[in-house]
């Protein structure tokens, strides 16, 4: 019986697992409850791979499991997910950001009932304006178009009660923002605050293109919002058009120069255009994420884990 999972996703992390390790054995170990680490290789190159079985042989609290290639953040997380046998399951980045120390806390609200406890970003250390600008932005967004309410400024550091775990476990969809599935299934939530640190060692693993990708899962996963914008858009159009129509008409009849050329023309196809064009893209983004449900691919492809269970 194991009390707490800890999921750490690694994507070439070498220089920060042995640190992650130290501090999650003393935090853990002073809960004095069994507990196991599961670290899912997402595809390293960098030799973290091999650092990660290692850790495995000398610990067995140390649970490995390795991708056959890079699936991304969201995906590796899901597999830790699967493969967690706690009864509360700890997300946590392996580049120490997020601050072992802080489960302690987590677990705290655990035990008092609460199913799904967020860490709640109070503070930010190290990062780029750029970053906590766009970050910012984007938590507000989702806030305002998504039908979950998703709490503003959480990334993936929380705790989940094994109801919760065994849900999302359930939900097998391939464009993945855990936020706001942990969110979706509802349960009791509760937000502990806490000060993310900067990276240990080594640089994000989540360039402006990663991001970016999150981003439209978290929209098209959780809302119809930009389907609906093209329909807006036409009724705003067809509105103008039939109010332009009767002007037009007298303004000609009247002898008024107002309407000759190619101007006002090339603008409003062009225009028109660029808002179909857009319509299109949207539409596509979501027709792609259907492909990619109805293929019903693996949602990863590991090369060794353990036997699931067990
Ligand atoms: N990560 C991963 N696969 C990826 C990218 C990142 O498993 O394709 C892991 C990474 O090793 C880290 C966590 O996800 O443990 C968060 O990534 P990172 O710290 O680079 O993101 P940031 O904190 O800069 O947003
Ligand atoms: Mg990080």
């Amino acid at each position: 019986m194991i009390t707490y999972s800890i999921i750490a996703p690694i994507y070439n992390e070498i220089d920060n697992l042995p640190e992650l390790h130290r501090r999650v054995c003393e935090v853990l170990d002073s809960t004095r409850e069994p507990w196991e680490l599961i670290l899912i290789d997402d595809g390293s190159t960098d030799g973290s791979t091999d650092a990660i079985r290692e850790l495995a042989k000398k610990d067995k609290k140390v649970r490995p499991v390795i991708f056959a290639r890079n699936f991304g953040h969201q995906i590796a997380v899901s597999a830790g997910l699967d493969y967690a046998r706690g009864d509360a399951v700890v997300i946590i980045d392996a580049d120490l950001q997020d601050p072992p120390e802080v489960i302690l806390d987590l677990a705290k609200k655990w035990e008092e009932g609460y199913e799904v406890v967020y860490a709640v970003r109070a503070e930010r250390e190290g990062e780029s304006w750029f970053k906590l600008f766009t970050a910012s932005l984007f938590y507000r967004l989702i806030y305002r178009i998504t039908d979950v309410k998703i709490p503003l400024d959480t990334g993936d550091f929380r705790l989940l009660d094994r109801k919760v775990v065994d849900v999302m476990n359930s939900m097998r969809e391939k464009h993945r923002f855990l936020r706001g599935m942990a969110a979706w299934v509802g349960f009791k939530q509760i937000g502990v605050e806490y000060k993310r640190a900067a990276r240990h060692a080594g640089v994000t693993k989540y360039p402006f293109k990663k991001m970016l990708k999150l981003a439209l899962n978290a929209i098209t996963g959780f809302s119809y919002f930009p389907l609906q914008v093209a329909t807006y858009f036409g009724f705003v159009s067809a509105g103008l058009a039939i109010l332009a129509i009767p002007v037009v008409v007298i303004e000609r009849l009247a002898g008024s120069q107002a309407f000759y050329g190619q101007a006002t023309t090339l603008i409003a196809v062009l225009f028109l255009g660029g808002v179909q064009l857009i319509s299109l893209g949207i539409l596509g983004e979501y027709i792609g994420r259907l492909y990619d449900e109805a293929k019903g691919r693996p949602l990863y492809i590991v090369r060794e884990a353990p036997e699931k269970g067990q």
